[in-house]
């Protein structure tokens, strides 16, 4: 879990705070203040913090409206349950008719056919109606008893999967009218990778786009790196921190902190195993840096179904070199190259190192 300490004045609503994972740790920097420029924007239920570097204060603030602004369309565009541009295409895909997609659902389409292969199956954004079920298709926290194994059984049956669709230029058909695409798993980090793309063609240097459990980065906070924080398996605390940039680079980090249900004292996770339809367990949190925003974001929920098990084999098959993982028991386990950037505040109890 990722997470910073905002140091500055800037006010945030307390319950806003709670729900970012990711966070910068500026405390120690000491860059000219007029050159830090600090946005809060709420967009895909989240908040989204945004900092930029070396910007000229007025130029700042009318970037943060352009971002603010396209955060905004992004949520809208591709909400799995609001209307909008994706829910039409899961009603004409529940038609069994072909849709014209626009080029972002195209690429998100594209990258999810990637990544579904690539974690053999543990990442497939085609299960809504597993999500769904599971009550994590609505705005609150689901309440009450979790679904029966009959109609866990029932969802599972349909076989939706990202290999159901094809792109054909625009156009998306289906094989299958069960496909309901969720991007839940991978909007905010392909987000990201949108919106530090054109602050850089507008000349932005050095910026970080914060979006509660995922982060992008690019370039350096005055003389420093950015450091990222990473959450305790509790979700309070600092488990340690890592340096990102200056190249650009992404940090997710999937877990049950945040979106989750609880019944009789057991919590379900807001992860579910396409292949079982249940709710992943024993990981507490997974993290991943890569240069690709929406592969870290994909590979980050991934993990987390992988388990202690399979993560070691799902990392190598989607090209993730740079992950940690926190077990319910607070094991540690990463790769040997995220081992070189993390550095403990807490020693863990145990370390697995392993890729
Ligand atoms: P967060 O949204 O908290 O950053 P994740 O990136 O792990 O966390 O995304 C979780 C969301 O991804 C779920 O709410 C759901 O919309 C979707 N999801 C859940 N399980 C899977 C899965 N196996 N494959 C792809 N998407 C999933
Ligand atoms: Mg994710």
């Amino acid at each position: 879990m990722l997470f910073a300490p905002s140091p500055v004045k800037t006010r945030r609503p307390a319950a806003l705070l709670c729900g970012l994972l990711v966070t910068v740790l500026l405390a120690g920097c000491n860059p000219s203040a007029d050159s830090t420029y600090e946005r809060d924007i709420y967009a895909f239920g989240t908040l989204v913090h945004l900092t930029l570097y070396g910007v000229a204060p007025e130029r700042a603030a009318r970037l943060a409206d352009e971002v603010d602004a396209e955060l905004q369309r992004m949520h809208r565009d591709w909400h799995a349950w609001h209307p909008g541009e994706l829910t039409r295409l899961n009603a004409a895909i529940a038609r069994g008719e072909p849709f014209q997609v626009d080029p972002e659902i195209r690429d998100l389409i594209a990258l999810s056919q990637e990544t579904y292969r690539s974690s053999e199956g543990m990442f497939n954004p085609a299960a809504g109606h597993l999500f769904a079920l599971w009550g994590f298709q609505q705005d609150e926290r689901p309440t009450g008893p979790p679904p029966s194994r009959a109609q866990v059984a029932a969802v599972v049956a349909e076989h939706a999967t990202m290999d159901d669709l094809t792109l054909d230029g625009d156009r998306v058909t289906s094989r299958n009218s069960n496909v309901a695409l969720d991007f839940g798993g991978i909007a905010k980090g392909y987000a990201g990778q949108v919106i530090l793309a054109k602050l850089r063609a507008q000349g932005v240097k050095h910026a970080i786009l914060n979006a509660g459990g995922g982060l992008q980065v690019v370039g350096r906070h005055g003389d420093r790196p950015w450091r990222i924080g990473i959450r305790g398996p509790d979700g309070s605390g600092v488990l340690g921190a890592v340096e990102l940039g200056p190249q650009e680079e992404a940090m997710h980090t999937s877990g049950n902190y945040e979106r989750y249900r609880e019944f009789d004292t057991k919590r379900y996770s807001h992860i579910i195993d396409p292949r079982t339809g249940l709710p992943a367990e024993h990981i507490a949190s997974a993290s991943v840096i890569h240069p690709n925003g929406a592969i870290a974001d994909a590979a980050a929920t991934a993990l987390v179904i992988a388990g202690p098990a399979a993560w070691q084999e799902v990392a190598r098959r989607m090209g993730v070199t740079q992950a940690i993982l926190v077990d319910d028991q607070g094991t540690v386990y990463m790769t040997p190259e995220m081992q070189k950037r993390v550095r403990f505040e807490q020693p863990p109890a145990k370390i697995v190192i392993g890729q």
